[in-house]
């Protein structure tokens, strides 16, 4: 069994049933980053998974259950990615903590399936060394198989078997070939003796440098072959890395993914705002009380409908995000930008929790796990939501639509629209940066660590990943919908509509709660509506677009002829006003989630008090700048 064609488990030097006969048996799969665990992972459990937290720390694993041909199940957990069990970082100290048994609340697992990437074996292989060395029944599975053949690489299942002392199956998880192998593994079904004591003297744990050499050793002698570097990452990097090719790439697709943002989801947005409104109107007329009718149509349906309106915009900034993730791309960008991060006392590791807070700026602070060095690490937390998070989307969209033309400014290639938002992400990304330089030049100084950051392949990214993306970003943006901003929408209905007595808005709870901060809003352009608006979205950002609708809707009444949301925002705001309502939305830190995710991952109040502080504190004087600047130019 010595080709890499099939997929095939040696059983020359099986070790014992892997799992005896108790009730809750666990296995845990762990790998490298991107070795394919969740593909794997997937693979064994199908639906049958959750997500959960570890006790006590903020590192997440999915369980789930795996059915085995003998009708018996097993709980299989995903830990974190790892290169090795050396605890630096709180994943590698979580998955050795699990592997020893010492996880609270989870039994030891009793067998391991430790994957590796097949066409990067050598260095995959690391973490083969302190895994066998616990001792526990443990397969190598050695994925990709079907890259590594493709490539002409081989790898000899049976050398590497005897040579590690423990069974090694060849399979790809993404094409589901030589499954079977981890399943009979699993089931303790393959005839398997004691596992001997491996051939080769294992390293200790903790020593990286042995367990290198010991790695290069072992794929020596099992005749490993390594496949050719991949023709077309090869080409690609070329000029993806390229000193100057290189960030020019990276400048013009970040232009393109703006300017089909506005293209392409203004007018799927424009089909879809109607469709909300006119369902509104439907289900109002079924209602014959006034109250009633007016809470519905005008507090719920204005209110939650305007901000769902936006989803179009935000699937297809997820979709690009994904596309240039799972294709490789984003690596490449991090490296490249190593350079600059470095200018300003960040790591490129910093990199990856940065570009995905342009989704969402709590798993970007969760992903901030990885980075080993603490001051960096929280450098990194308090910069995050600097970066502009797909909430801010709805309201950048709203007023650039309601202020700025939609004329052509480089031909075809982007709209005045497109660089204004554009100009948004920038201004949120250089207030990153610059509040980076000021940690890491006084309370959070430290010195440089190195960068390490694989780059995988380029690869087609998969409609079913993709897939996976959208409906997840989909069902967060609905959730948050359907919870905090309709808990909002009724409270501001309610708000408006009361006192009983009042006549128009502005005389009603709401407009009097306006009407008091608005001296303190004045100097930046705004008025007490605006003034709700702010209020609300302290809870999260685009809850100001559900609030003034709320406000609109309840004075136009709900009728054929109130303005749209966007018309009555131009009557309402000077241009100088719209400018500061963007740049105050772009630097403030208007999201309750953050603030309890930053008090979590950070351990207590100290840090996001200050950030929050930080950041209200430089939206007010940068928007009173900002209003300032426009009024005297007219
Ligand atoms: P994880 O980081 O270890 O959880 O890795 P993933 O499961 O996310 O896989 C990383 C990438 O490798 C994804 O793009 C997968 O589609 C891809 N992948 C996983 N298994 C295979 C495989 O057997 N063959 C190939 N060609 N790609 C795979």
């Amino acid at each position: 069994m010595s080709d890499c064609h099939g997929c095939s488990v040696a059983t020359a030097t099986l070790p014992p049933p892997p799992i005896t006969a108790t009730k809750q048996r666990l296995v845990a799969i762990i790998g490298p980053p991107n070795s394919g665990k969740s593909t794997l992972f997937n693979r064994l459990t199908g639906l049958r998974q959750k997500v959960a937290n570890f006790p006590g720390v903020t590192v997440e694993h999915r369980m789930g259950r795996a059915k085995l041909d003998s009708g018996r199940e097993v709980f299989v957990v995903d830990l974190p990615g790892v290169y090795s069990l050396n605890p630096r970082t709180e994943d590698e100290r979580v998955t050795h903590d699990v592997l020893l048994g010492e996880m609270k609340g989870l039994p030891q697992p009793e067998a391991i399936l430790l994957i590796l990437d097949s066409t990067n074996l050598s260095r995959h292989l690391v973490l083969a060394a302190p895994v066998l060395s616990l001792g526990l029944p443990t397969l190598v599975i050695l994925n990709m198989a079907d890259d590594l053949a493709r490539r002409g690489g081989g790898a000899n299942v049976q050398e590497l078997s005897e040579q590690l002392g423990a069974p090694v199956a060849l399979v790809s998880a993404a094409k589901g070939e030589g499954l079977e192998k981890v399943f009979q593994f699993l089931d303790g079904a393959t005839a398997i003796a004691h596992r001997k004591a491996p051939l080769m003297e294992l390293p200790v744990i903790q020593d990286i440098p042995k367990c290198r050499a010991w790695a290069a050793k072992v794929g020596h002698q099992s005749k490993y072959r390594a496949p050719a570097p991949p023709v077309w990452t090869r080409r690609l990097d070329a000029l993806f890395l390229h000193p100057v090719g290189g960030p020019a790439v990276f400048v013009l697709l970040v232009i393109a993914v703006f300017q089909t943002i506005f293209s392409a989801g203004k007018p799927l947005q424009d089909l879809l705002q109607p469709a909300i409104d006119a369902s509104g109107k439907w289900v109002g007329s079924w209602i014959g009380n006034q109250s009633l009718h007016s809470l519905v149509v005008d507090g719920i349906w204005s209110g939650v409908g305007n901000v769902i309106g936006f989803l179009p915009q935000i699937l297809l900034l997820s979709l690009f995000i994904g596309i240039l993730e799972d294709s490789g791309y984003l690596a490449r960008a991090a490296l490249i930008s190593d350079r600059t991060m470095a200018r300003f006392g960040l790591q490129g590791k910093s990199f990856i929790p940065l570009l995905s807070a342009y989704a969402c700026a709590v798993p970007a602070i969760m992903a901030t796990r990885t980075i080993e060095n603490k001051r960096d690490r929280i450098a990194t937390i308090l910069i995050a939501p600097f970066m502009t998070c797909s909430a801010r989307l709805p309201v950048y969209t709203l007023v650039i639509a309601a202020f700025i033309p939609r004329r052509p400014l480089l031909g075809s290639f982007l709209g005045m629209q497109a660089a204004a938002m554009l100009g948004l992400y920038v201004l949120g990304f250089l207030a990153a940066l610059a509040t980076a330089r000021l940690l890491k030049s006084t309370i959070l100084r430290s010195s440089r660590s190195s960068f390490m950051l694989e780059m995988p392949p380029y690869r087609w990214p998969t409609v079913t990943s993709l897939g996976l993306r959208l409906l997840d970003r989909s069902k967060v943006f609905l959730g948050r919908a359907g919870t905090v901003i309709l808990a909002v929408a009724i409270v501001i209905w309610g708000l408006t509509f009361l006192p009983p007595s009042h006549g128009d808005i502005g005389g009603s709870y709401a407009g009097r709660i306006g009407h008091a901060i608005e001296p303190a809003i004045h100097p930046l352009g705004f008025n007490w509506k605006i003034g709700i608006g702010l209020i609300t979205s302290l809870a999260a950002r685009e809850t100001i677009v559900s609030t003034l609708g709320t406000i609109y809707g309840v004075e136009g009444e709900g009728g054929e002829h109130s303005p749209t949301l966007q018309q009555a925002l131009h009557q309402d705001l000077s241009p100088g006003g719209a400018f500061a309502l963007l740049v105050f939305f772009a630097f403030a830190m208007q999201c309750m989630s953050t603030v309890a995710v930053v008090r979590r991952e950070t351990g207590g109040w100290k840090w996001p008090a200050a950030q929050f502080a930080y950041m209200t504190g430089l939206a007010y004087m940068c928007a009173f700048l900002a209003n300032r600047l426009l009024a005297s130019w007219g």
